[in-house]
């Protein structure tokens, strides 16, 4: 995959790394009928009212030998082996679900993650409007969310897609914000609703560093762009602060919350 004219040295490690991918590989097919797989959400908090405005879907697979997996463990295994499409249907229509049953407590959105084979599939857009029809859900409240990386990978299935989405009325976030290149060009050439700050950009954040630090750069841009921004990735009180002192919409993080399970969260709903 890496191209033509050169050579790779077989490392004994590599052996490891492909038999579990074989394993998991396999496992990961039956994974949806055997109900191993479910969805945390992650709060997203107004940084000005301190109110939880909404939560990301974060996808969980509970291997039966060996416990817990991390997405970034069995996402790549599952995009290469194209299954990837059917768990991305069951993560936007499950996400769907669980937003539908969260309104009492004033409109709250769900934010999907969507990967690039998803997003190449002619099925993609129907997929999520049947998914807002089934659990009458209002287009509006739903977010989904594309890496910069992908968006320039996909640039065509992108493009070709984006818009019959956005006309459903959902909104597209560009996630990772920053670490992609030409992340500045792209960002007028595909319509997005929302940044996502990557946690880079977070991490070297507080208030001494404020002023030349690129989460200000950025701000200012989505700003200016009438986009609304995200912080992703917030751990320390300083950091917090200096977003705020930024004018930075909405934050994320550890320090906020993690990921919690669908319950948990409707109880957070509203509270800061
Ligand atoms: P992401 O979309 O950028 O999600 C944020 C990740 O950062 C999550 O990790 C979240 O638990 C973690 N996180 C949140 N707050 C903090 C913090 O304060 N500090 C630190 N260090 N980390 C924080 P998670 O759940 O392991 O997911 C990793 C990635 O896997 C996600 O990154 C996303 O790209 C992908 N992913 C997760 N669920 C799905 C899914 O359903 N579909 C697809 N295609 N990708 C998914
Ligand atoms: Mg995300
Ligand atoms: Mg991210």
């Amino acid at each position: 995959r890496a191209g033509k004219s050169q050579i790779k040295i077989f490392d004994p490690a590599m052996r490891l790394t492909a038999t579990r991918h074989l394993e998991f590989r396999s496992d990961l097919g039956s994974a949806i009928e055997r109900d191993q797989l479910r969805l945390v959400f992650q709060p997203m908090v107004d940084l000005r009212t301190h109110r939880v405005v909404g939560a990301e879907s974060l996808l969980r697979w509970e291997h039966p030998t060996r416990g817990p997996i991390a997405p970034s463990e069995f996402i790549p295994i599952a995009e290469r082996a194209g299954l990837i499409v059917p768990i991305g249907r069951w993560v936007v229509d499950q996400s769907i679900k669980a937003a539908s049953q969260w309104q009492e407590r004033g409109p709250q959105r769900v934010s999907i993650n969507v990967s690039a084979l998803q997003i190449r599939s002619p099925e993609f857009v129907d997929q999520v409007r049947r998914s807002l029809e089934v659990h009458r859900l209002d287009p509006t409240l739903v977010v989904l969310e594309f890496t910069e990386t992908m968006l320039v990978e996909e640039i065509e299935s992108a493009s070709d897609n984006l818009a019959p989405l956005r006309e459903l009325g959902v909104l597209i976030a560009i996630d990772d914000f920053g670490t992609g290149y030409c992340s500045l060009s792209y960002l007028q050439q595909f319509p997005v609703d929302i940044v996502k700050i990557d946690r880079q950009f977070i991490d070297e954040l507080d208030e001494e560093t404020l002023d030349m630090s690129l989460a200000r750069m950025i701000l200012q841009l989505t700003s200016g762009l009438d986009v609304i921004s995200i912080a992703e990735g917030i751990e320390r009180p300083a950091q917090l602060r200096a977003l705020q002192a930024l004018g930075c919409d909405i934050g994320q993080g550890y320090l906020l919350s993690g990921p919690l399970e669908a319950e948990e969260l409707q109880r957070r709903f509203g509270v800061a």
